[in-house]
């Protein structure tokens, strides 16, 4: 295990924002990550889990602790199942599902970042989402001492949200494993209008695999959503806030101001309401390339926050607040940042 002593992180972050680790541990087996994990806990180290590092708001101050950068590797397919090492690179282990003809997670295409850190938000895009085909888990429980495996239905899945994010300092991932779908060289059912519309075809319908897998990375890539390091709207952590879940309350408070305006409106669980938060920016003032600073929004999408090259993490949660406060008062919506946050907060 290879570790370095005030390493700097903003290399290792997809916005390139934040000051250096104490420690930085970088990780390339299961047992290294177990055992640089266990070291950290028992000299009661604050201890930072890093995948790729495009979901992450690190203080410009750093990270006075130990970083434990996982780089583990490991694809195995078995007929339909799937097992990922948790340092696997996301978007190429979907590529090479892909590649097998199978289906299941061919829209979460070009999502950057490890297989690892998948489950932990739930990653999804396009009308999928991992909680749809990850069976188990297998991580390290830090209270425990021990690592454990976590069939799908102990993984807490909901939108953006799981029992890893719920409980931080819990689990560290080192396997997630998968049941995809043979659906000869077919894809999973078109969910998303955006997917069905730009393939010509009707929600519900099956598209070639590859086809559905290209155009997704096509669709992302015009919204600056697939990393490119010379593209500084791609210098972000994606979304920067989630799609807000109105309640029924909330919701009509929410449609009373809107006049004559219409915002997107989708069901969500428990009689509850998922709008738009790329709308509520949008119509609060907020659009495509908002901000004269070193940080502004992007300019193919208004969720994501981009670094122009300049920036510093303070910068950034400068425009986070401004975007969050203006939709408050023009919607009385809250917006929460999708990021994890790092030693701030916004
Ligand atoms: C351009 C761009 C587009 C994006 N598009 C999407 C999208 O469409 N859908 C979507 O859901 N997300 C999207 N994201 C967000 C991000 O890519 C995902 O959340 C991704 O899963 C984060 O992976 P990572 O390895 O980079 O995690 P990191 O940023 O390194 O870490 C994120 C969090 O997960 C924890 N973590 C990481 N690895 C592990 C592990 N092995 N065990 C336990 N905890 C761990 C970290 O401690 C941290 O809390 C996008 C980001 C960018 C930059």
């Amino acid at each position: 295990m290879l570790v370095l002593d005030n390493a700097p992180l903003a290399p290792l972050t997809t916005l390139r924002l934040g000051g250096p680790a104490r420690r930085l541990v970088t990780a390339r087996t299961d047992d290294e990550v177990v055992a640089a994990v266990r070291a950290a806990d028992a000299a009661g180290e604050p201890l930072l889990v890093l995948g790729g590092g495009s979901n992450l708001v690190i203080s410009d101050a750093g990270f006075d602790g130990t970083v434990v950068r996982i780089a583990t590797r490991g694809f195995a397919l078995d007929g339909t199942d799937l097992e990922l090492a948790a340092g696997e690179v996301w978007s190429d282990a979907v590529a090479r599902t892909v590649g097998a003809g199978l289906a299941g997670i061919e829209f979460l295409a070009g999502i950057p970042g490890s297989a690892g850190a998948t489950p932990v938000q739930n990653v999804g895009a396009y009308g999928q989402e991992v909680a749809e085909t990850i069976t188990e888990v297998v991580a390290y429980d830090r209270a425990a001492g021990e690592t454990v495996t976590l069939a799908n239905a102990d993984c807490a899945f909901s939108y953006r949200h799981s029992r890893f994010k719920a409980d931080p300092d819990r689990y560290v991932v080192l396997r997630v494993r998968f049941r995809l779908d043979d659906a000869a060289g077919q894809s999973s059912p078109v969910r998303y209008a955006e997917v069905a519309r730009s393939m010509g075809v009707a929600s519900g319908d099956r598209v070639d695999l590859a086809k559905a897998h290209e155009q997704v990375l096509a669709l992302r890539a015009g919204k600056g959503m697939v990393l490119d390091a010379a593209d500084h709207d791609t210098w972000s952590a994606g979304s920067f806030f989630t799609n807000p879940v109105l309640s029924a309350e909330q919701y009509a408070a929410f449609a009373a101001r809107l006049g004559d305006r219409t915002a997107p409106a989708f069901p969500a669980p428990d009689g509850c309401t998922k709008t738009s938060a790329a709308w509520l920016i949008d119509n609060a003032g907020f659009g495509k390339g908002y901000g004269s600073g070193p940080a502004t929004l992007s300019t193919k999408h208004t969720l994501a926050l981009t670094n122009r090259g300049a920036a510093t993490t303070e910068d950034l949660l400068t425009l986070a607040r401004e975007v969050r406060d203006g939709v408050r008062a023009a919607f009385g919506v809250e917006l929460v940042n999708e990021p994890v946050m790092v030693g701030v907060a916004l």
